[in-house]
């Protein structure tokens, strides 16, 4: 029987759902809505559609949106009052910057200048170290590793004692999925093995896997015999590998591949995420999720 797949773009819309319902009842009974700044600098296309992706997603969930556009040659200290401003104005819940920064401003430090209480991203140290604490320590899980595991539990597959195989130890990715799915709790659970470029023997790792997490950035990496059969396949890898035209635009389009070769693992796995459509929609998503738990914690009811 092929794997069950797991869509990333419906998910998406039953969370979505749900943060709105939850805006407005706290809107009802608090008057307040979560409050979203996004500080995008220059003028970078890639940038840009995220940006807008991002406020579109706020719009529709009932967020008060701020857009705030610099221009590239914003100075370092310039960029660092402006996140002091929104670090203290009370109607802003998460604070997210844009990146890549342009050269001549050192992003360690402009992340680093967020309120980890705003930090929705969840990159501050402060909001790492919560999170490799776990249980309630955690504020803001950062946003794909957090929706990989919406993606699992919403999907009905058992963490709890699973075999997780991550392969990538990125901090925005492998690091921090590995962690979660480590920690004592619902959704978790799992004995974890992170798998990297000085593994010795990887296939024999991902074998082993009852829950493969595949976060390396390399087209195909994963090849089918790798698979345990009935195994949860997550394909966090999102590749270039060439162009085509949109029938639905006539525009050209990049043609995207996971890290996961698609169509064989299909055939083997339990479940397994597309590229397009999978792991991709739920990083918005958890951003918003997060945004709202930010005020939810001012507020008191998280
Ligand atoms: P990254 O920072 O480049 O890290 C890649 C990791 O994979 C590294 O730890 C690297 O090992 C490991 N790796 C690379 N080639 C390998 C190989 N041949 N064998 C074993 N391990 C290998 O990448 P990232 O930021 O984590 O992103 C990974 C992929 O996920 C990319 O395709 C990215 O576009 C995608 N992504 C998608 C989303 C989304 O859908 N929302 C979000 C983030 C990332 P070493 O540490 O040993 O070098």
């Amino acid at each position: 029987m092929p794997a069950k797949l797991i869509l990333g773009t419906e998910i998406r819309e039953q969370i979505l759902d749900e943060i709105t319902k939850e805006v407005a009842e706290i809107k009802a009974k608090h008057g307040v809505v979560p409050g979203l700044v996004t500080i995008l600098i220059g003028e970078n296309p890639a940038s840009i559609s995220y940006v807008t992706l991002k406020i579109q997603t706020a719009h529709r969930v009932g967020f008060k949106e701020v857009q705030d556009s610099q221009p590239i040659d914003i100075s370092e200290k310039d960029l660092l009052a402006l996140i002091d401003k929104y670090n203290k104005d009370d109607s802003i819940n998460g604070i997210l910057v844009q990146l890549p920064l342009p050269k001549h401003i050192n992003e360690k430090k402009v992340l680093n200048a967020i309120d980890p209480d705003k930090d929705v991203d969840g990159f501050h140290p402060v909001n790492v170290g919560r999170l490799m604490i776990g249980g309630s320590e955690v504020k803001y899980p950062p946003c794909t590793p957090a929706g990989i595991q919406e993606l699992i539990v919403r999907s009905g597959v058992v963490t709890k004692g699973a075999e997780v195989v991550v392969v990538g130890r990125s901090n925005i990715v492998g690091k921090p999925i590995a962690n979660m799915m480590l920690q004592k709790g619902p959704g978790a659970n799992s004995t974890v093995t992170i798998v990297h470029t000085g593994t010795k023997d990887m296939a024999s790792h991902c074998k082993r896997a009852d829950i493969l997490i595949v976060a390396a950035g390399v087209p195909d990496l994963v090849k089918p015999e790798w698979i345990k059969p009935g195994a949860c396949v997550i394909d966090v890898g999102v590749n270039r590998v060439g162009e085509k035209v949109s029938e639905k635009t006539g525009k050209k389009i990049a043609i995207l591949k996971g890290d996961v070769d698609f169509e064989a693992a299909k055939a083997i796995a339990g479940f397994i995420t597309p590229v397009p459509g999978g792991v991709g929609p739920m990083t918005i998503t958890m951003l918003m999720k997060n945004t709202l738990k930010s005020l939810k914690f001012k507020l008191g009811i998280a």
